[in-house]
């Protein structure tokens, strides 16, 4: 009787969702939710060259929830018909279990707790009409993210590394447990991959080919490579991405050109 009355609850919200998309990685601090933030906004903003509009973010980082910041969202959601109603900038619907935890709260505490409430959480957004989701997944390949995407009725993957070859084996985990609920991964998307110096030439700084190792791996596409670009990160303290601030840049085209393959 509980899956049946999940199920109802998650037809609720994701209903009007078209397609729903997981960005995950293997660990933190590779820029998974840089990457998801960057690319919601340019999916966004190739959606408005159509004349349309509907782009989601779901953050389920409990850990370090970045997304409100990096979207430059504040406050608190409004509640209508027992349904959390996101809260709104450039243009995407925005959720985040960040708007709903006090930021004092110890995360130690925090974790058992809100992994049970983040499932609900996952399953009382009024998202509205959706040409997309892109859920921020919690860094790791454990028992909670997997719980995750058995809640989420998912289109597809999004793995997120950084070129060392070391980092293959958390990628891979992450790729394993796709496998079991079966969600094809779409692509990988190398972040940091490298500096560029006044003179144009490319620094490998966290080495080189991970990226391309892992897509062959798990055979799929490596989508795109980010740089590892100072205003990436200012950008993102400063509430406004890369691609809204700066398309013109590198790093806001490659986001584009790897948005465009969703
Ligand atoms: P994760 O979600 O994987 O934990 P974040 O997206 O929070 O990682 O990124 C970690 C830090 O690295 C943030 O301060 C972010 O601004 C910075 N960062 C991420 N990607 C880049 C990049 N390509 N260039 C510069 N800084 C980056």
């Amino acid at each position: 009787p509980g899956g049946a009355e999940t199920q109802a609850q998650n037809n609720t919200s994701m209903q009007k969702v078209k397609y729903a998309i997981a960005v995950a990685s293997g660990k933190g601090g590779v820029g998974k939710s840089t990457v998801s933030v960057n690319l919601a906004c340019a999916l966004q903003r190739l959606l408005e060259e159509e004349g349309k509009s509907g782009i989601g973010i779901m953050d389920c980082d409990i850990y370090g929830p970045s997304v409100p910041l990096m979207l430059g969202a504040a406050g608190r959601p409004e509640i209508a018909n027992d349904m959390i109603v996101p809260i709104e900038n450039f243009g995407v619907r925005i959720m985040s279990m960040g708007f709903l935890i006090d930021e004092d709260t110890p995360v130690v505490w925090r974790g058992p707790m809100i992994m049970k409430t983040i499932q609900q959480f996952a399953q009382n957004v009024d998202w509205g009409e959706l040409e997309i989701l892109v859920i921020d997944l919690p860094p790791g390949t454990g028992d909670a993210q997997l719980s995750l995407v058995q809640t989420i009725p998912l289109e597809g993957a999004v793995i997120v590394t950084t070129p060392q070859p070391a980092a293959f084996n958390v990628a891979r985990r992450g790729a394993r447990m796709f496998d079991k609920v079966d969600v094809p991964i779409q692509g990988v998307v190398e972040n940091m991959s490298y500096l560029e110096t006044p003179d144009g030439e490319r620094q490998a700084i966290f080495g080189e080919g991970g990226g391309a190792e892992i897509a062959e791996g798990l055979d799929t596409e490596l989508l795109g490579q980010i740089p590892l670009d100072p205003s990436i990160r200012e950008g993102s303290d400063r509430g406004i991405p890369i691609v809204i601030s700066d398309p013109e840049s590198p790093a806001a085209k490659e986001f584009t050109a790897i948005a465009r393959q969703i």
